[in-house]
């Protein structure tokens, strides 16, 4: 049995959107800023496709800004907030410990150039109140990003709270929406919304192409210098056919929200309650406050990266930790920062379902990831020390 079960990482792209992309590849070629009429049809195509967008999220076509993927978005997102509050001498901003890299290093850089930033604790259960949020701006406050959904334990924020509180105070409110996007209800206005990064991959759309949301009145800076395209916004000759992949998709994604909800819930849930009965595991991140389809456990005794291998060998794509730390020794800082020790950080699995996921695979899965745990644990040292009292165990049996 094959079975992709790492849907946060990227998903397969839907009929829908290879048959949006076709056109802008095999006949509607232009490029959208030439003149004649193979480049105006490719211009007219995606300003529909802005709309389009802008529908899907609840704002207008002005507001939104093709970038080349959720990176260029969050980066974009931060440089553009922290320009405006320098020039209004606020050069504070407010973020989260389990962050994307792609915010959390953007912050780095800020830091090295006289920002100060604070990243909230997140609870044990993988969410961050509103209450900390308030409690953490400043009168020089210029920002404040957080995640709406994070990407390896799935944990969902209470992000029209936050932005409420945001909303209140005058300070700007990022959010990275790219595991939301297409899997979660978005609404700029009602969530109070002033930033949203989203990545066409990650709800099978094409890889390489995303979306700024920047609420009117909200100026963006370029990273990228160049041509006049996206209103100055953003140089570099527009991806039309991975434009209009990325909008077929959204569109389909959010059209079924609610059946594929219910199917991926049920299947996550069946998932969790089958691994749960492995001794000496846990879940991570809250229960129910998660996204449908994402499953993420810590077992005791484990190293991560065996077991994904030991899974692959069974026809079973996972990912253990965040697939931008492997290839390095340090344990996800996502773990980290419920609070896992780093031992049983190491020893994570994350498992992310797909629409077309069954419940055949579920059961399967769980077969399989019962069996390899068992098989590691009796090969690892680490797990005799425990099991013969030399070490403390941390989770309950
Ligand atoms: C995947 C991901 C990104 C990066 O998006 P790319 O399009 O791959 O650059 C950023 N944030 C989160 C939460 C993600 O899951």
């Amino acid at each position: 049995m094959q079975i992709y079960a790492d849907n946060a990482a990227t998903t397969q792209m839907s009929r829908t959107a290879i048959a949006a992309m076709l056109p802008y590849m095999e006949e509607i070629y232009g490029n959208p800023s030439s003149l004649y009429t193979i480049g105006q049809k490719a211009r007219e195509a995606i300003e529909d496709a802005r709309e389009r967008m802008a529908n899907c999220l609840g704002c207008t076509a002005r507001e939104i800004t093709f970038t080349s993927g959720g990176s260029e978005a969050d980066n974009q997102a931060i440089l553009s907030a922290a320009a405006l509050g320098a020039k209004r001498g606020k050069k504070h901003i407010i973020s989260t410990a389990f962050e994307h890299h792609a915010v959390l290093h953007t912050l780095k850089k800020l830091e090295k150039n006289g920002f100060e930033v604070t990243l909230l604790d997140v609870h044990s259960n993988g969410i961050v109140a509103a209450e900390q949020v308030a409690e953490a701006i400043r009168e020089d406050t210029c920002l404040v990003s957080v995640m709406y959904a994070n990407n390896e334990i799935g944990t969902i924020q209470p992000i029209a709270e936050i932005g409420a509180v945001c909303r209140e105070k005058g300070v700007l409110f990022h959010t990275d929406a790219v595991q939301a996007a297409g899997h979660l209800p978005i609404d700029v206005e009602r969530q109070y919304i002033d930033l949203l990064s989203l990545s066409a991959h990650k709800f099978h759309g094409p890889k390489g192409c995303g979306a700024l949301y920047s609420r009117r009145g909200t100026p963006l800076i370029s990273v990228i210098e160049g041509g006049a395209q996206e209103r100055g916004k953003r140089a570099g000759t527009e991806n039309v056919p991975a434009i209009m992949g990325m909008t077929a998709a959204l569109e389909e994604a959010c059209r079924s929200m609610e059946a594929h909800t219910a199917h991926l819930t049920a299947l996550r849930d069946r998932l969790i309650h089958g691994l749960e009965k492995i001794p000496y595991s846990a879940l991570n991140g809250d229960g129910t406050q998660r996204l449908p389809g994402n499953v993420n456990f810590c077992f005791e005794g484990i190293e991560g990266e065996s077991l994904l291998l030991l899974l692959d060998d069974k026809g079973i794509s996972v990912s253990s930790g965040s697939a931008c730390t492997s290839g390095s020794l340090d344990p996800s800082h996502v773990l980290l920062a419920i609070g896992r020790p780093h031992e049983v950080a190491h020893g994570s699995l994350r498992m992310t379902l797909g629409e077309d996921t069954t419940e055949e695979q579920v059961d399967y899965m769980i077969e399989a990831v019962t069996e390899v745990v068992d098989y590691l644990r009796h090969m690892s040292p680490f797990w005799r020390d425990l099991e013969i009292g030399k070490r403390p165990h941390v989770f309950s049996k």
